[in-house]
């Protein structure tokens, strides 16, 4: 029986026909895979399966999603997010994939997972998509034993990050970070190199508001406060509010990413 695999038009224009008929007809399927997007096990021959093929300059690299996670598509991607894209999708052994992916943060002795919400956030009187992390515990810097100290925000402005007193003023662009977005849903924080410094366990659904806000700015705004400092806020306006809190704490750090993918 071929694997149920569907292969976009998109995809096939970019891998050629030759090479989608192979796989539709099984030649070159995957016999099993871990989902591109929600990173569990997949079989061609149980489910449908998308091809997802992620493109940078130079290289291609041809991966696969659930059907019901992804649909079929092409991911556009700099060279450098391709590299770490790929590691993160062929990277971590399935069981310990962990939350928090990998430097600098995951030497900490305790295990915290980074907690990322989206939202609109209202800067200088104009919405931008934002997105705001904040760890579960606090982050021990790594080959230290923590104490009771959270080096979260000194690790992050080390890599960058600046410290935001006033939420109306719009944050730098770091170097180098970007956010991948795939059909609208949130897969990673890519930082400088290509390595997934947040990879989510499950693709994280944003609004469609957020999605065409970031993909007109092709900008994501990025801030981040260590545990405690933003909660969960029900609403874009309290989240806004909370992070302006943390901000008059001295608690919130920020960064501008440009938006990978669509
Ligand atoms: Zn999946």
């Amino acid at each position: 029986m071929p694997p149920m695999l569907d292969v976009s038009e998109d995809v096939r224009a970019e891998i050629g026909d030759e090479e989608a008929d192979r796989l539709l007809a099984g030649d070159s399927a995957p016999g099993s895979y871990d989902c591109t997007s929600c990173r569990t096990p997949g079989d061609p021959e149980q489910e449908r399966t998308s091809t997802v093929l992620f493109v940078g300059e130079e290289t291609a690299v041809l991966a696969f999603a659930h059907a019901s996670c992804i649909p079929s598509q092409v991911v556009q991607l700099a060279e450098d997010q391709l590299q770490g894209a790929v590691r993160s999708i062929t990277g971590a052994p399935r069981a310990a994939a962990p939350a928090v992916d990998p430097a600098p943060l995951d030497a900490a002795p305790n295990q915290a997972v980074l907690g990322v919400t989206s939202g609109l956030i209202l800067v200088n009187g104009d919405l931008h998509p934002a997105l705001v992390v904040e760890p579960t515990a606090p982050i021990a810097r790594p080959g230290t034993t923590g104490g009771d100290g959270d080096d979260f925000l000194p690790l992050l402005m080390e890599q960058g990050f600046a410290p935001i007193h006033d939420v109306n003023g719009l944050p730098a662009p770091l170097q180098g970070w970007s956010v991948l977005l795939a059909m609208g849903k949130l897969h990673a924080i890519l930082q400088a190199g290509g390595v997934a410094w947040w990879q989510a366990h499950q693709a994280l659904q944003v609004t469609e508001g957020w999605r065409t806000a970031a993909n007109k700015s092709k900008t994501v705004l990025v801030f981040a406060a260590p545990v405690g400092a933003i909660g969960q806020q029900p609403r874009e306006d309290l989240l806004r509010d909370a992070l302006e809190k943390a901000a008059a704490r001295g608690l919130l750090v920020a960064a501008a990413m440009p938006l990978a993918g669509t």
